[in-house]
Parts: C-alpha cells; sequence; structure tokens
C-alpha cells in the first residue's frame, strides 16, 4: 500500500526523485514520450513550440525541461492534464511560471481547487496552489493546430472513466494517442471511484481509441511502456472479462470476499498482477464501481 500511495499521490514519491532520471523515447514523427517518475508525459516537438501532456511532479521540472531540450530549442507553450492526479499534474506551477498555457477538463480544475479525500487509501490530497490550476478548461475537448499537426483532446467516460475529468490526447498526424491513466500497460488499472471513476466509462474509453486506431498506431499508456493496438485490445478484454465475472457474482448476491474467492483474475495475474494495484483491488474496484450502479 506504501508502493501504490507513493505513486497516486505524490507526497510520499517525492523522497525518491533525486535518484529519477527522464528518459526520451520516439514515439512517431515529432511526438516523444518521456518517462521519469509518475506518469508518461507525451511531448509535440515542432517550429510552434513543445505541446506537452502531463508534467509528473514539481520536484522534478528542471529535468523534463532538461530531457526537452534535447530535442527541441523552442519553449513549453501549452500543457495538457489527463486528470487530476498528482503525478500527472505535479509541475503544472512551475511551468506556468516558466510560461506555458495550462489546459484540463473542467472537472480537473474543480477538483484540483478543493482537498480530495481517496477512501481506498484513506488519504488526504491537499488543495492545490493557484497557479497549478489549468487556466483554460472545457468539458467536450478542443483542437490544436500546432507544429504542423493536429491534436485532438477530447474528453471520455460521461459518466466517469479513470476519473470523472479524463482526456485522450490524439496526434492525428502522427497516428499516435496519450491515454493518460485509462490505460495501465501491462498492470491492472487504478480507478478512482472517489475521483468520479466507472468502469464501464474506463472500457468505453478505450474502445474509443481502438476504433480510431490501426495497426500502425501508437499508444502512449499513463503508465506501463509504449504500447499498440494490439495490447490495448488484450487490455479492453481482460477489463470486460473481469468485469464481467465480477456482475455475474453481483447478480447471483455474492459479496465482495465471495466474489474475491472466486478468482476471477486468475487468467490474468500472471502478466497484470504485478504492477501498482494487486488482483484483490481491481476486483474491489470494479465491484464498487457495479455495486453503486
Ligand atoms: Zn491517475
Amino acid at each position: 500500500m506504501a508502493l501504490l500511495s507513493s505513486f497516486v499521490s505524490g507526497v510520499l514519491a517525492q523522497r525518491d526523485l533525486d535518484a529519477v532520471q527522464i528518459e526520451v523515447l520516439d514515439v512517431a514523427e515529432g511526438v516523444y514520450m518521456l518517462t521519469g517518475a509518475g506518469g508518461n508525459i507525451g511531448v509535440s516537438v515542432g517550429d510552434d513550440g513543445v505541446f506537452l501532456v502531463d508534467d509528473q511532479f514539481a520536484p522534478l521540472t528542471e529535468k523534463i525541461l532538461a530531457a526537452i531540450a534535447t530535442l527541441t530549442e523552442h519553449p513549453v507553450k501549452f500543457v495538457v492534464n489527463t486528470h487530476f492526479h498528482g503525478d500527472h499534474v505535479g509541475g503544472n506551477e512551475n511551468l506556468g511560471k516558466a510560461g506555458a498555457i495550462i489546459i484540463a477538463h473542467e472537472n480537473v480544475r474543480t477538483r484540483m481547487s478543493v482537498e480530495q479525500f481517496r477512501s481506498s487509501m484513506e488519504m488526504v490530497i491537499p488543495a492545490a496552489p493557484p497557479g497549478a490550476l489549468p487556466v483554460i478548461t472545457f468539458t467536450e475537448g478542443l483542437n490544436f493546430h500546432w507544429n504542423g499537426e493536429q491534436i485532438r483532446v477530447f474528453h471520455v467516460g460521461d459518466g466517469g472513466a479513470h476519473t470523472d475529468g479524463d482526456a485522450i490526447i490524439q496526434f492525428v498526424g502522427a497516428n499516435a494517442f496519450h491515454m493518460g491513466d485509462i490505460y495501465f500497460n501491462g498492470m491492472y488499472p487504478f480507478i478512482d471511484l472517489d475521483g468520479g471513476g466507472d468502469v464501464h466509462g474506463l472500457i468505453s474509453a478505450v474502445n474509443q481509441v481502438l476504433a480510431l486506431s490501426n495497426e500502425d498506431t501508437k499508444v502512449i499508456p499513463g503508465h506501463g511502456p509504449l504500447s499498440n493496438k494490439a495490447e490495448l485490445e488484450a487490455y479492453r478484454d481482460l477489463l470486460q472479462d473481469i468485469t464481467h465475472a465480477v456482475q455475474a457474482g453481483i447478480d447471483s448476491g455474492l459479496d465482495l470476499a465471495a466474489i474475491i474467492a472466486q478468482e476471477p483474475t486468475a487468467a490474468y495475474d500472471a502478466a497484470w498482477g504485478g504492477g501498482f494495484i494487486s488482483n484483490e483491488a481491481i476486483i474491489g474496484a470494479i465491484y464498487g464501481s457495479l455495486s453503486r450502479r
């Protein structure tokens, strides 16, 4: 649980950030993925300036900017947050001060503006400083015409997905996506029920991206290695399978402990259970999501 808390809160993680290195990966023409600590970062580079998707933790901003400087001499003009979690928005205040415009779904600004409580981890998340808040918000989405590219930012999960303020970013010309925490590649996802998450919304968001993808599509997940359509399909299939099993348990009157005892994730644990979210945690989140509908 300590590992999970440090991963999602950004508070405990800071003790380890000195040793973190930012690595740059080629995704597609003009698009890169940065890894470090916290959520993966997406970068569009070109003559207009840098367009960033998420910004990890505040103490990493200097290292992130140094990594970007190896790609381009242009400054960061826009930062889009995929959702409100601290390991995706932690650099907002630094980048805003440096001149970037911060953009996110309206619910991201709303949740960042006030203290949040995450019951599954008994964790209080303090309100963000005003300088960290998105200054442009949207409800459906918006388009950027930038770096010779169309960059589509669209909200997914009308009843919630990973949270209630998720955005997916599509680099149309480059045939690449940043999915935020809609997609945990190679590990069970965190579904933030207190933050407005919902498993059906999560699955339908994945299906939206699959419908826009082909064999050449590159997919930046919120966490885990750079991915593609085939791996995203496997993720969708396991989420559907586990969700159906949990729903069947609920329909036959079983409680959470009885559903866990049926081992609905058994076929997936070896490949997907080694991440931040245990098999019991994902079953619990799906159960919680379905039983409050
Ligand atoms: Zn998240």
